[in-house]
């Protein structure tokens, strides 16, 4: 028999679940009923197989960790049982079931795709298919991950799949259904696995935990049940990495895993919701010196995008932009060359979308987040912490020159028309004279976005109607307010540096 081989794993949190696979193995169902959370595919296979029935192909599609696999050893044992129990579980124990269970049987053959997809492999397959089986009545094929055959591969097993001798049966089981050829699709029963819910795979982990002796909270069940999202193996390879710990809480849980909880996801959105660019990334170089998963942030942050846009469809616009961002900071944050650069970058480009649209969608969106119950942070929709006074933040600073005494500051703000460059001039300290304003942001990265021309433009024109066409603006951040991307791509950036004159 040939050993199966699980895919490569890709995220962090995917190397984890690679490495934690004996209580899956352990817990591995051995029979149909035992099978969780597929009871549609169970009940026509315990039909078939009542019948006489089985079909000579079978292709199992779904998500990974739904039982595919472990579908097809049970239906491979439960067609070659010598005394198969009610006429369709596989007893287990008789000569032919124990052969398969310990990878003994030789009419039992199970390949993985993903590193026998060659023609060559499968010209070898269908001529060893000719041969009569040896020890069991049937011969079975387990094909894992069919969709990476290659082409030329697909069109020599099609001949056999076609028209199998009698005593061939294949099982092909993909997580990629669209990548199999039509030509094998149809001639194959197709059964399509579901991703469980999370009550069943929580019902499950405590039969594992009781079997095992641990108690973890209700909490900690949930945790792992939320992350593990519908897989059975996910959640099995989970519980063991916390298994050994003293007191299984979802505190312990989540930072034993590395993984952030929903306040932190929340926490940032809401930061992006508020246009405030130096907490957010504050808040990633946090999670990152915390240890916390960023893919597995990420992902939660999607989660939760994902269910605004579900609740609000109408009011999209922005978040589909988000979407997007965060989708393409998942990818980057496979491979990063610095780990936290891929999520910085998607808050600065999230940031830049929600200045780009209109302030009522914006403050639409917030106002339905915040609806949610989701939003922890207490503030202004135009970005004031609670309890800042804008106007005292204007504390004495050598950079700003003296105002000339008629500065009106208020008067400037209210003539900015654009709602996000109003705010981020609230949060800016401003001084006028000889006819220069001078505007010093929090971070070097709010002066960028200052400087792009729309927004560049409207400043200009609000400077323009409170002080003449001459006006001219400078400029100007403070060093020890460089925000750490700021910080991480300029390390010796230096306010005069950027101060500009326009
Ligand atoms: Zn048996």
């Amino acid at each position: 028999m040939i050993t199966l081989f699980p895919s490569f794993p890709c995220s962090s949190l995917e190397v984890l679940l690679f490495a934690f696979m004996s209580l899956y193995r352990k817990y591995r169902p051995r029979d149909f009923q035992s099978l969780l959370g597929q009871d549609h595919v169970r009940e026509v296979l315990q039909g078939a197989l009542l019948k006489d029935r089985v079909s000579h192909a079978y292709l199992f599609t779904g998500p990974r960790g739904t039982g595919k696999t472990s579908t097809a050893r049970i239906l491979s044992r439960a067609i070659n049982c010598l005394s198969p129990v009610d006429g369709f579980e596989p007893c287990n124990t008789c000569e032919i079931c124990l052969a398969a269970l310990e990878e003994r049987l030789t009419d039992l053959v199970e390949i993985d795709a993903a590193s026998h997809g060659l023609v060559d492999d499968a010209r070898a397959l269908v001529e060893q298919a000719r041969f009569m089986p040896t020890q069991a009545r049937k011969k079975i094929y387990i094909i894992d991950e069919v969709h990476m055959l290659s082409k030329s591969a697909f069109n020599a097993l099609l001949k056999i799949i076609e028209e199998p001798p009698d005593y061939v049966h294949f099982i092909l089981a993909t997580t990629e259904s669209h990548k199999v050829l039509d030509t094998i699709k149809s001639r194959c029963q197709r059964f399509d696995f579901h991703l469980a819910n999370d009550q069943l795979v929580i019902a499950h982990l405590k039969d594992v935990c009781g079997a095992e002796k641990v108690y973890p909270d209700e909490g900690a069940l949930a945790v792992l049940a939320e992350h593990a999202r519908g897989s059975f193996r996910d959640a099995l390879s989970l519980l063991e990495q916390v298994i050994d710990m003293p007191e299984l809480t979802s505190q312990q849980v989540m930072s034993t895993l590395g993984l952030s909880d929903e306040s932190s996801v929340h926490r940032l959105l809401d930061y992006l919701f508020h246009d405030d660019s130096a907490q957010a990334l504050d808040m990633v170089e946090e999670l990152y010196q915390q240890g916390a998963d960023l893919s597995q942030f990420c992902q939660s942050l999607l989660e939760q995008l994902r269910l605004r846009l579900l609740k609000d469809p109408k009011n999209c616009r922005l978040l589909l932009d988000w979407v997007a961002v965060f989708y393409d900071a998942l990818d980057q944050l496979r491979n990063p060359i610095i780990p936290q650069l891929p999520l910085e970058m998607a808050v600065l480009k999230a940031l830049s979308f929600s200045s780009a649209i209109p302030s009522d969608t914006s403050t639409a969106a917030l106002a339905s987040f915040e609806a949610l119950g989701t939003s922890p942070v207490q503030g202004s929709i135009q970005g004031i912490p609670h309890g800042m006074d804008p106007a005292q933040s204007q504390d004495a600073n050598e950079l700003l020159p003296q105002s000339d005494p008629g500065f009106d500051r208020d008067a400037l703000l209210n003539a900015v028309q654009h709602v996000p460059l109003r705010t981020l001039l609230r949060y800016s300290q401003l001084s006028f004279s000889d006819q220069q304003l001078t505007i010093q942001p929090r971070s070097a990265f709010e002066v960028n976005k200052m400087k792009q021309k729309e927004l560049l433009s409207q400043l200009m024109e609000a400077a323009q109607g409170q002080f003449g066409q001459d006006v001219s603006l400078h400029f100007v951040v403070r060093p020890q307010e460089l925000s750490p991307l700021d910080r991480m791509l300029s390390p010796g950036i230096r306010s005069q540096d950027l101060k500009s004159v326009f």
